[in-house]
């Protein structure tokens, strides 16, 4: 039988994971109490749920860019006008998560802390240059995504941390990014293997300035840094694709599980990372309005 406790702010919430022996966080719920109800892992011994803490689901919006609380929902990200317009990446994968279900319910911190390689915000995140703050009793520290995450299910965050929020940095101006996933149907699924991308071109239609991280084909998402040099200074044509595909095969390190081989998720890589660069392309040069995979050209969203 767990314990259950429901703190009212984030340092009580804080408090309570360092002084109670098994207290695991519980925001949404859509993997933790999924996953143990699916009798994947028993539910911890001690619950602490986020969702009375206020601070935690707020979002602010600054000259760097903006603070998405650790409670900020997919639905939110995908509705905001704000993140479509400049972390397009970011709202294509939120729309992609679940249901509507499960976007209203889950959210950022909980896609971000359970650590599956599958998990559709980790690649956007990784090309959109995002930090996490991590809160313990007595003070916090940020990371990069990257130094997040440790492996499959495991981050670099200690059991009495909180993740409180997701800084994403302002992009340069005639920045387009896109995600881009592969699955085997359009809700209720996981990746196959995703691509997310961030380009800036200079006026010349050569690329200044490359991102591409993948979903789904390694322990972790992980960005490509060989692709991201081999596309500087040059234009996205069919062979800096295949070069930048070529480059991010190279680097995965995918497993064979119900949804596909290995073998099957490596040739997929360089048709997704081919897809993300160039609707990403695509939206350095015409801006946002150009729609994500999810997105139909009449949808229109607002900053909640
Ligand atoms: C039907 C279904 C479909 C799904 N489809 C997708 C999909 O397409 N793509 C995808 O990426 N995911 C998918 N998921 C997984 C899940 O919905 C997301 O990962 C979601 O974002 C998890 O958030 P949550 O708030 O529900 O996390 P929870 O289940 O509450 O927590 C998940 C883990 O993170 C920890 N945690 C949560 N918040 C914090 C915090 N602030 N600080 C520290 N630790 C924390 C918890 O202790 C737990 O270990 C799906 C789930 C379901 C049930």
């Amino acid at each position: 039988m767990s314990r259950y406790f429901a703190p009212g702010n984030a340092a009580e919430a804080a408090e309570l994971l360092r002084t109670t022996p098994g207290a695991r966080v519980v925001a949404g719920g859509t993997d933790l109490v999924v996953a143990a109800r699916g009798g994947k892992h028993p539910l911890p011994e001690v619950l602490v749920a986020l969702h009375r803490v206020p601070e935690l689901a707020r979002v602010r919006e600054t000259e760097a860019g903006i603070i998405l609380g650790a409670l900020t929902t997919h639905t939110w990200v995908e509705r905001s006008g704000l993140v479509r317009s400049r972390w397009s990446a970011l709202a294509d994968a939120a729309a992609m998560i679940g249901s509507p279900a499960t976007r209203s319910t889950g959210t950022i911190g909980g896609n971000l802390m359970n650590a599956s390689p599958a998990m559709d915000l980790g690649s956007p995140l990784l090309v959109l240059d995002a930090t996490v703050e991590l809160r313990r009793t007595g003070g916090t520290r940020a990371l990069t995504v990257a130094e997040l995450l440790a492996g499959p299910g495991r981050t670099t965050a200690a059991p009495d941390e909180l993740l409180s929020s997701v800084r994403i940095p302002a992009p340069v101006p005639g920045t387009g990014s896109a995600y881009i996933r592969l699955e085997h149907r359009r809700a209720m699924e996981i990746a196959i293997v995703g691509a997310a991308a961030a380009l800036r071109f200079d006026s010349r239609g050569e690329i200044v300035a490359a991102r591409l991280a993948l979903t789904a084909a390694a322990p972790v998402c992980l960005r490509v840094p060989a692709a991201e040099a081999g596309l500087l200074g040059r234009r996205l044509d069919a062979e800096a694709l295949a070069a930048a595909g070529r480059a991010a095969v190279a680097a995965v390190r995918p497993i064979s599980d119900v949804r596909a081989s290995a073998d099957y998720r490596r040739a997929m890589t360089a048709v997704v990372v081919a897809r993300a660069l160039t609707l990403a392309a695509r939206r350095a040069a015409a801006g946002s309005s150009v729609p994500g995979p999810d997105h139909p050209p009449t949808a229109t969203g607002s900053v909640q």
